[in-house]
């Protein structure tokens, strides 16, 4: 989770339907009704996110496949290389890349809360002991570390909590040692873009990959350009579009040396999402009914 005032979207639902999707999901179409909220609200897509996060052995095969093609890739990658001076080293985003938090978007869920960066930084502080590992990280990390390369993290998380951020990591069970020279967090104020910090440890590092969860761990070029809340369904399309062309754009970069995460619960891809989900949604001529003979 990054603090980089990823805002939320999330949509506030009525006490009545958040407590009706927590106890009885089987009635989530009739609240739905009742309080007037669209039919797939936010909330709920959240919950069957952090579900899948959770409990899918589908998620946990996903993550381990990429660090384990990414570990390959990483041999082959140093079998090529010409002995240099600069040691090779590996950039990693921490949250939902390195660290699985998503104990933390329970507590939103049954609290009804929408996140705030201030009750994130209180999770940094406080959530140590809850973190999990994102399957297959460390493995790779070892990995990497065995072959002597630098596992560099690059996050956004609060700089001042650098020490609990540290504790999560060794907690996790992760070699801190001389994490120092090796971890770059956002500053107090500092923009969430990642760039100069890229750039820093590039002229410290011969880096030869990047993980992350959201595609502003890569490049800026990924930023999205969020329409107004009022825009028309066309604009978010666009965006949505012009994001999907920058991936293309990319291409030699995916599985090569740039190694995504999936995070279906948050991300810079909420920005390009309007209220109303439904208006952007690729939808079937089928109609409902009998079918036909
Ligand atoms: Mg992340």
């Amino acid at each position: 989770m990054p603090a980089s005032a990823v805002s939320r979207k999330r949509r506030a639902v009525s006490v009545v339907l958040a407590l009706l999707l927590v106890t009885s999901p089987g009635v989530v179409a009739a609240a739905a009704t009742a309080t007037d909220e669209p039919s797939c609200p936010y909330a709920l897509g959240t919950r069957s996110a952090n579900v899948y996060v959770q409990t899918s052995a589908e998620y946990r095969a996903c993550c381990r496949s990429i660090y384990a093609a990414a570990g390959y890739r990483l041999e082959e990658m140093l079998e090529d290389a010409e002995p240099g001076p600069v040691r090779p080293a590996v950039v990693m985003d921490i949250d939902e890349t390195v660290l699985d938090n998503s104990s933390f978007q329970t507590f939103l869920y049954v609290n009804e809360l929408e996140y705030t960066p201030e009750l994130w930084s209180q999770f940094e502080q406080e959530g140590i002991d809850e973190v999990g590992m994102v399957p297959g990280a460390s493995e790779f990390i070892g990995r990497a570390e065995s072959l002597g390369v630098a596992v560099v993290y690059l996050s956004n998380r609060n700089e001042r909590n650098l020490d609990r951020t540290v504790a999560a990591l060794a907690g996790a069970g992760l070699d801190t040692t001389g994490i120092g020279e090796r971890i770059y967090l956002k500053p107090e104020g500092a923009s969430s873009d990642k760039s100069p910090r890229r750039d820093a440890v590039a002229a410290r590092y011969n880096v030869l990959m990047y993980f992350g969860d959201n595609l502003r761990d890569f490049s800026d070029v990924f930023r999205p350009a969020r329409p107004s809340a009022d825009a028309p369904p066309e604009e978010y399309l666009a965006a949505i579009e012009a994001r999907n062309r920058a991936v293309e754009d990319a291409s030699c970069h995916w599985g090569v040396d740039w190694f995504v995460l999936p995070n279906p619960i948050y991300g810079e891809w909420e920005k390009l999402t309007p209220e109303s989900p439904e208006a952007i949604f690729r939808h079937s001529a089928m109609e409902t009914g009998e079918p036909a003979e």
